[in-house]
């Protein structure tokens, strides 16, 4: 180094240095002066800090705050996997559960619900009324069993009517129960997605408002090194090209 420049000594280890090879401690960020004046109380705004200690102050912040995101990290990642193996409610397969205990008659209860509510039942019922009637009034095939007003027709409609009635209900309390299970399965489902909700609301929230500060204040922090570097390079440069043009003058 030329000898013009002013040398100062590290407040660490009172070693002397240009001033290129380090920084005063005002010019630094103020967590950074901290760290320094915690470990130096002596220290002041204008003492010299070269350059290896500085990058060492720096790790070490780097390190804290990694350390600190890491722990955050696995705290919220601890809280969310407890409050989700918190709940062991299994969801219930409905018509699984519904089938197994199926007895007979409430098959057959099913079967007469989802036939008479069917088109073919109606039209079916059209078709044999019309051909009872007819058959009773032409006398075709030389038979009446059933003269007008078709009592005997009458007696059979009122006991399908009489028999279908508690089947169709049967069917339809099956029915209900089954929404009933089906709506506490999503009432669980949902009670679990609003806790996953909230948990993904605390990530975020910490996310931004910790992890991204964070990697700004390292990105700043690369930063400022680069162009302490960039410092030192380009006086090295200077002084090189001093040094070449004294050589050129001298031959
Ligand atoms: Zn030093």
């Amino acid at each position: 180094m030329t000898s013009d420049q002013e040398i100062y000594h590290c407040l660490i280890d009172q070693d002397a240095f240009n001033m290129v090879d380090g920084a005063f401690l005002h010019e630094l960020d103020p967590y950074i002066q901290q760290m320094i004046q915690a470990d130096h109380p002596e220290a002041k705004k204008d003492s010299f800090i070269c350059s290896e200690h500085l990058v060492a102050y720096r790790l070490r912040k780097l390190n804290q705050m990694i350390h600190e995101d890491q722990h955050e990290n696995k705290a919220i990642n601890d809280k969310m996997t407890k409050t989700l193996s918190n709940d062991d409610y299994q969801i219930i397969d409905v018509s699984k559960k519904l089938e197994k205990t199926l007895t007979f008659g409430q098959r057959i209860a099913d079967g007469v619900a989802r036939f008479g509510g069917s088109w073919t039942f109606v039209i079916s019922f059209v078709v044999i009324m019309v051909g009872w009637i007819i058959l009773n009034v032409t006398h075709l095939f030389g038979s009446n069993f059933d003269p007008f007003p078709f009592i005997l027709l009458n007696l059979f409609l009122s006991m399908v009517a009489a028999i279908q009635a508690p089947l169709v209900m049967m069917s339809q309390n099956r029915a209900s129960s089954y929404d009933r299970m089906e709506s506490q399965n999503d009432y669980h489902v949902n009670l679990k997605s609003e806790e996953e909700i909230r948990m993904l609301h605390y990530k975020v929230d910490h996310l931004i408002q910790e992890d991204q500060p964070n990697t700004m204040q390292i990105q700043k922090m690369q930063m400022e090194m680069l162009a302490s570097i960039n410092e030192q390079l380009s006086i090295l440069m200077a002084e090189k090209e001093a040094r070449d043009a004294q050589k050129t003058e001298q031959q």
